[in-house]
């Protein structure tokens, strides 16, 4: 592209030298078919700039889907060590059922009898979802996936 452009320019050149020593434009013929190849060579210099200018465009979008995604995997990252820090205060606990949660750890509880249980199948996932009770006291219920954890026989 830009040998093109340095093309067109040393043509314009030739046609300036070329009238400084032809003033009388006797070889008019000459001159036109210089002319011609000049624009001929701008042309072409245009057009590579059109398609340079396009691929910049492409590879613009590009950065910035990139740039997206790279934030969507640091904000995903950050998510996981929040979680990690949160999981490791809970314990795995079967209840009497054989049915699995995880448990608050005594020493993270908020009360002696503090009743904080984590979805195992959830926590798995790399999600925290607190247990919640139902009318039904023998169950509890995950808020997201919706598993129903029996805790009592
Ligand atoms: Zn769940």
């Amino acid at each position: 592209m830009f040998t093109e452009v340095s093309a067109g320019l040393q043509s314009l050149k030739l046609i300036s030298d070329f009238l400084e020593a032809n003033r009388s434009l006797k070889n008019y013929n000459e001159l036109e078919s210089a002319i011609a190849d000049v624009y001929a060579k701008l042309h072409t210099a245009n057009e590579k700039l059109a398609s340079a200018n396009e691929l910049i465009l492409d590879l613009q979008q590009r950065n910035s889907s990139l740039q997206a995604k790279i934030d969507d995997l640091e904000r995903e990252k950050l998510g996981k060590s929040e979680f990690e820090t949160e999981i490791r205060k809970y314990q795995k606990h079967t209840f009497p059922t054989g049915m699995i949660a995880y448990a608050i750890k005594q020493e993270y509880a908020d009360s002696v009898d503090d009743y904080d249980y984590v979805c195992k199948q959830c926590a798995d996932n790399g999600k925290l979802s607190k247990l919640q009770p139902t009318l039904i006291r023998k169950i509890i219920v995950c808020p997201n996936c919706g598993s129903n954890i029996w805790i009592k026989k």
